[in-house]
């Protein structure tokens, strides 16, 4: 009995440890799983270590282990011994993302950034089980080969031959496991490029393709340090464009021109605030600059020919509005908002097809 061995302190080895183990195995009416055969192994082979001596007092006057005892016992064998039973969904990952109160656009935004927080670390983690069960599947492969050497195939010995039997099926069972894991990471890849595109998505205006109000917001919100202007150009008489040519002509027209103020500031980032507004937040630069940058990008925008290709013909009178100012030390986007406002407003009263800013035209 492999008790008997243990308490004597005894190292078993060759058919001694085999013998042991499959004794083990039979006496704890455990099935011959990967887990348990693993949990058997390192109860005989160390009998004076601290697994086989908690085993022998948990046991002591004929008492089976509980399934969960092996788990939990096993899962102290340096994290090896439930690698291979283990199914890659059942595997402990982060906690579940919080359920959306309400399917409002910040709140699936959160979700989002939280999913693909998640799904990041169980990429990796999900990598990690599969190195470790790799090393397992090798490390049964090699005892595998030594069982063949030391008890070829035709061996009489019924307990060396349900050793090898048994090893052979948890190598089969590594090979599913590690299948399942790839698939597993797979579809963790697959799902993380996916929610990359949403959250770009979630971020970039559909018609101009430039980054919309969100993700001007977030980026005057990233600013570290230097100052800060804001630009709001506002296209004139944009419904009469709609109303001459239509709306469709209208929608390209709005793409020309988010193109060309994009190329006209290739540093900073140029955004769609809403309808026929664009915004251009310049960090870095000192107002002088900035202002210089804003009226070059009007001026180049009016002079640009918008041809209408159904027609050959062009659509003349296209110009911008603008406003620019620079947020004060601990002042809020909001605010900043209102006053830049307020510039374009004065533009649009001084005529159109001009620019204001703070300190005045
Ligand atoms: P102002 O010079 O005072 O700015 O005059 P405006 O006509 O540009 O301003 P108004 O606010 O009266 O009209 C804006 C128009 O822009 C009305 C709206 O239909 C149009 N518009 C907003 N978004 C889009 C869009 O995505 N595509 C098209 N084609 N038109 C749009
Ligand atoms: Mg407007
Ligand atoms: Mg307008």
């Amino acid at each position: 009995m492999y008790l008997g061995k243990i308490g004597d302190g005894e190292e078993l080895a060759g058919h001694g440890l085999i013998h042991a183990v499959l004794a083990f195995l039979e006496d704890q009416r455990l099935d011959p799983t990967p887990l348990n055969y693993s949990f058997a192994y390192h109860v005989v082979s160390e009998p004076a270590g601290a697994l086989a001596l908690e085993v022998a007092r948990r046991t002591d006057g004929g008492i089976r282990l509980t399934t969960n005892e092996v788990e939990q016992l096993g899962n102290a064998i340096d994290g090896t011994a439930d690698v291979a039973g283990t199914r890659p969904e059942a595997a402990p990952g982060p906690p579940a993302a919080p359920p959306t109160p309400e399917p409002d656009m910040a709140a699936a935004e959160a979700l989002v950034t939280e999913t693909l927080r998640q799904v990041a670390g169980f990429a990796d983690m999900v990598s990690e089980m599969r190195t470790e069960t790799r090393d397992f599947g090798r490390n049964l492969a090699a005892s595998a080969d030594a069982l063949q050497r030391y008890a070829p195939i035709d061996s009489t010995d019924a307990a060396v031959a349900e050793l090898a039997r048994i090893t052979a099926a948890m190598r089969a069972r590594v090979e599913i496991a590690e299948a399942r894991l790839e698939q597993a990471t797979q579809e963790a890849s697959e799902l993380r490029e996916q929610l990359a595109a949403a959250h770009d998505d979630a971020r970039r205006d559909p018609l101009t393709e430039l980054p919309n109000r969100r993700a001007f917001e977030e980026a005057v919100a990233a600013v570290a340090s230097g100052p800060v202007h804001i630009a709001m150009c506002d296209v004139d008489h944009f419904k009469a464009i709609n109303d001459l040519h239509g709306h469709p002509v209208g929608d390209r027209v709005l793409r020309a021109i988010g193109t060309t103020l994009a190329r006209e500031c290739p540093d900073h980032l140029v955004a769609r605030y809403g309808g026929e507004e664009f915004v251009v937040l310049i960090a870095g630069a000192d107002v002088v600059e900035a202002e210089t940058l804003i009226e070059r990008a009007r001026i180049a925008i009016g002079q640009r020919r918008y041809r209408l290709r159904e027609s050959d013909t062009f659509i003349n009178g296209i110009s911008l509005s603008a406003g620019m100012v620079t947020m004060t030390p601990g002042e809020t986007l909001l605010s900043a908002i209102e006053r830049v406002d307020a510039l374009l407003y004065d533009a649009k009263r001084r005529g159109r097809n001009c620019f204001v800013g703070e300190r005045g035209g």
